[in-house]
């Protein structure tokens, strides 16, 4: 994660990319990545909504309307659909499968798809909502609405739909699970645009016949772009198969490349589909799709039969407030692009708005957070409860936000969440980020603790124009609190990087300064934060990193064979991003995957064209835009010797790592065995209730216990 443009936060104010000296005050302004080589995704897209919607570029960030939220909560009207389906034949959209809802969603949107009105306005309902208070159980209304989503979501999730349970009882789960209360349907404030409709279907009619803008690999790179049918033959085969066909495939590509369940240890994944559908803006950085790709690769490679799949729920108010400010968590609650004011003081010391806009009001965004936050615990409860030993959620690992601050994208730090609820289970947590930006929310959360130590490889430095790399700290002598009284003196260990970093020189730096800090602090569980940005290619990073060198970490982190919790975090180049996770995905489970991509994943597309990498799940990095490399032999051996002198701090710290009140290990153990005994007895005595044991228990008390056995 991190932010573009850090103008906001920076005291000289100014972005750190040197392209952004021009003074870019909002993520619309594209201009130098439009005119680079390596043209990403996200522009190309953004030239393309822009010409599509001309009114949407105005405001970046509104909220797409989604094809789902649109939907009536009336039932069917099939007479009504089949009218649709000849309208959108008559203007040349395709409708299939998933694109079915996402089209109709399009047609919606320009004003072109009517439906049956609900018996009330939606005003009225929301009016009537919010007058009943905070509602237990939603109205009707509500209830149908979340029954459609869900019927919806049913019919074309994904290719294979691992993650949906299909029981009976699931429309009572998701209406009972839905968002916390006041439950709220983020897509019911969409607008619908007054659109000239003779000159949009003119308009429509002109675009379909049109030769794709770029080259082929154009028309898919956004969510609600269909894949081109004519150059995927054998998605468009496996795409008529019935589920169990479709799953009996990937069961073969599973079985074919031998991928089966770990000997000895669980793995289990992490994912609540539903985050896939949030947007941040058009030319916002932050692409939620880049989770549908990695989602896709994942099922495609048959992964899923390596592991556990869970379809968390998303979290609750108060699971958050467990480290959030409730001030904060309600504001985040209630704002939308509608309800924002900009000049409203708590909207800008919440972190909203500022000239960067790093962190936008969108549509939908507490289901958002509360979503990614949901993995997370319920990965670190998988593990608290020995249900799991690699928990992964690629969905989360928002590190920048703080206690009452979205920061660089990130609005519920569900990091610290996570291993809060880890502490409950381990006297002491490795946290370890691999971010190109510095964890610093995670490192502030967690300064004054000596049970949580935080391990963090950034950039670091100022660029030629004088502006910091986001978040603008994490020198290597940045250590946590100076007060020697603090016990969280020490406990975080910063390695800062300079631009262009390789894959030999990255590897030796994890593994010298990684070991040292796991053989030295001894953690009972790690969690390590995979962010993708650090990879080479990365429309925000600075490093030069290929999939495997970053994959190298993970590996590197489970051999030492403590719980871990694997979790996402930036990576802005979608395509790679999701090759990266889905390779650590493999490297948790022990797998090897093969490099040409499985040919029935769905946006296929994204991943091939020499551009995109060739159709491989490895593809060289290096050959993208690669940065001079500034990291000299003679610097990195400075920073590792730094780094191992710092770690001296925590030496003496095993007897304030957990509070043991300066007993040893052993001692400690003979008190648990006393314990255990006076249970057996009490037991006993339950039995044979006597006066004579009363008394003789009684006499016992706690207070004598340690120090009878200690002697
Ligand atoms: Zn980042």
């Amino acid at each position: 994660m991190r932010s573009r443009a850090s103008l906001a936060k920076s005291p000289n104010g100014g972005s750190e990319d040197d392209e952004d000296v021009s003074g870019s005050s909002s993520f619309s302004d594209d201009r130098h990545e439009q005119s680079d080589a390596d043209n990403e995704d996200s522009d190309l897209y953004t030239n393309e909504r822009e010409e599509q919607y001309p009114e949407e570029s105005s405001e970046s960030t509104r909220a797409r309307p989604s094809a789902r939220g649109n939907r009536s909560a009336a039932p069917v009207d099939h007479t009504q659909v089949e009218a649709d389906a000849s309208l959108a034949r008559d203007l040349g959209v395709r409708r299939s499968g998933r694109n079915q809802g996402q089209q109709l969603g399009r047609l919606h949107y320009l004003g072109l798809y009517s439906q049956p009105k609900p018996a009330k306005t939606k005003k009225a309902l929301i009016k009537e909502e919010h007058s009943q208070g905070t509602p237990t159980t939603p109205n009707s209304y509500f209830q149908n609405l979340w029954i459609s989503r869900k019927a919806e979501e049913d019919r074309a999730h994904s290719f294979s739909n691992p993650f949906l349970p299909r029981e009976v009882g699931d429309v009572d789960r998701w209406i009972a699970q839905g968002p916390s209360p006041p439950l709220k349907n983020p897509y019911m404030k969409t607008q619908v645009l007054e659109v000239d409709l003779v000159q949009q279907k003119v308009a429509m009619r002109a675009q379909s016949f049109a030769p794709p803008m770029n080259g082929q690999a154009n028309g898919i790179v956004q969510e609600w772009l269909s894949p081109n049918d004519t150059f995927q033959e054998d998605f468009s085969v496996f795409k008529t198969l019935s589920d169990d066909e479709q799953q009996a495939v990937i069961r073969r590509e599973a079985e074919q490349h031998g991928l089966e369940k770990p000997q000895g240890y669980n793995v289990s994944f992490h994912y609540n589909p539903h985050v896939e559908y949030h947007h941040f803006g058009s030319s916002h950085p932050m692409k939620p799709w880049r989770l549908t790709l990695t989602k896709q690769l994942v099922l495609a490679y048959g992964l899923e039969y390596t592991m556990d799949c869970y379809e968390p729920r998303p979290a609750r108010f108060d699971e958050l407030a467990v480290f959030h400010d409730r001030e904060y968590l309600s504001f985040l609650s209630q704002v939308t692009p509608q309800n924002a004011k900009p000049d409203d003081p708590a909207y800008l010391s919440f972190g909203f708005g500022g000239e960067s806009n790093d962190c936008p009001v969108f549509d939908g965004l507490w289901n958002y957070v509360s979503i990614y936050s949901g993995a997370s615990i319920n990965a670190a409860n998988n593990l608290n409860n020995k249900q799991s030993d690699i928990a992964i959620n690629w969905s989360g690992g928002l590190h920048h936000a703080k206690k009452n601050l979205a920061s660089g994208f990130c609005y519920i730090n569900d990091i610290v969440l996570a291993i809060q609820l880890l502490l409950t289970n381990n006297p002491r947590v490795l946290y370890i980020d691999i971010d190109v930006h510095h964890g610093d929310g995670v490192e502030a959360a967690f300064e004054s603790s000596d049970r949580v130590f935080t391990l963090s490889y950034h950039k670091y430095g100022i660029d030629r124009n004088g502006y910091p790399f986001f978040p603008g700290t994490g020198n290597i002598h940045e250590m946590g609190p100076t007060d020697p009284a603090n016990r969280g003196k020490g406990h975080s260990l910063n390695i800062p990087i300079d631009d262009g970093i390789d894959d030999e020189q990255y590897k030796w730096l994890f593994k010298t300064v990684t070991g040292a800090v796991i053989e030295k602090y001894n953690p009972t569980a790690i969690v390590l934060q995979s962010g993708a940005d650090s990879l080479g290619g990365d429309r925000l990073g600075r490093f030069n990193l290929n999939i495997k060198a970053h994959g190298f970490c993970v590996e590197t982190v489970k051999s030492y064979g403590r719980p871990l919790l694997l979790i996402g975090g930036g990576g802005y180049t979608p395509r790679n991003v999701a090759r990266t996770w889905c390779h650590e995905t493999a490297v948790c489970v022990g797998a090897e995957l093969h490099n040409e991509l499985p040919t029935h994943i769905p946006y296929i597309q994204a991943f091939e064209g020499a551009e995109n990498g060739g159709g491989i799940l490895y593809p060289d990095l290096h050959n993208t835009k690669r940065h001079d490399n500034l990291n000299t032999q003679d610097n990195l051996h400075k920073l590792v010797t730094q780094a191992l002198e710092n770690l001296r701090y925590i030496e003496g710290a095993p007897s304030v790592v957990c509070n043991t009140m300066g007993l040893t290990e052993e001692q400690i153990m003979k008190v648990r065995a006393m314990v255990d005994e006076e249970f057996e007895d009490d037991a006993q005595d339950r039995g044979t209730l006597t006066v004579e044991n009363t008394r003789r228990r009684k006499e016992r008390g706690t207070g004598g216990r340690g120090e009878r056995g200690l002697r």
